[in-house]
């Protein structure tokens, strides 16, 4: 189904009882299952885009637990997105947590441009003009811009996954039930997911001083 700016909310609607028809048929008892309560095995932190989410995944609804923003940022000041993870980690006891980042990401492309968005977008995106300078280096060496696009998706998911492990709730779920955390990388051409590998880094992710009593 498409959704025109010229349809209406009755289109949509009518598309949600086609739908839900169909998951019912397809996935016989998942609706049952989802009417007693949730037990996602998965948080996915994702970017907003509107071709980048979970459902790449193949999953039912039920399975993974969701937040998306600008960028994929996993912010330690950003109550929206901790609080997500506190209930996930806490609550939910997830046992797989993903950052996902995605190719053709135009908030990645706007801070390489150094591109002026205005209001709140330009502070948001101060998370990755930090994660272009502390890799200026790389970047500059990448001659062709959408390489050098693609090269900031991959270290933002690296340094994202960083901030969760270094989340006190993280690293001490990983500590008592073996909590994993990854970065992908949606190609928005493909449909495809790729593993960022973001090795464990022994200096900073076990690190005490991120921890809190
Ligand atoms: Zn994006």
């Amino acid at each position: 189904m498409s959704f025109a700016p010229s349809d209406n909310i009755a289109k949509l609607l009518d598309g949600n009882k086609e739908w839900a028809a169909k998951l019912a048929s397809s996935a016989p008892g998942v609706l049952e299952q989802n009417a007693k309560g949730q037990q996602p095995n998965i948080l996915w932190f994702g970017c907003a885009d509107s071709r980048a989410g979970e459902s790449c995944l193949g999953l039912h609804p039920g399975q993974v637990f969701v937040h998306r923003n600008i960028a994929n940022i996993v912010s330690h000041s950003d109550i929206s997105s901790l609080s997500v993870l506190q209930l996930a980690v806490d609550s939910l006891k997830v046992s797989h947590i993903i950052v996902c980042g995605h190719y053709d990401c135009k908030g990645v492309e706007a801070t390489l441009k150094k591109e002026r968005m205005g209001g709140e977008l330009d502070a948001w995106l101060r998370h990755l003009r930090d994660v272009r300078h502390t890799h200026a280096k790389t970047l500059d060496s990448i001659d062709d811009f959408k390489k050098r696009c693609q090269k900031l998706v991959e270290l933002n998911v690296i340094a994202q996954v960083r901030n969760v492990r270094r989340n006190d709730r993280v690293m001490a779920a990983a500590k008592e039930r073996g909590l994993k955390v990854y970065g992908l990388v949606y190609d928005v051409a493909t449909g495809l997911v790729n593993e960022v590998p973001v090795p464990v880094d022994d200096g900073l992710d076990s690190d005490d001083s991120y921890l809190v009593h």
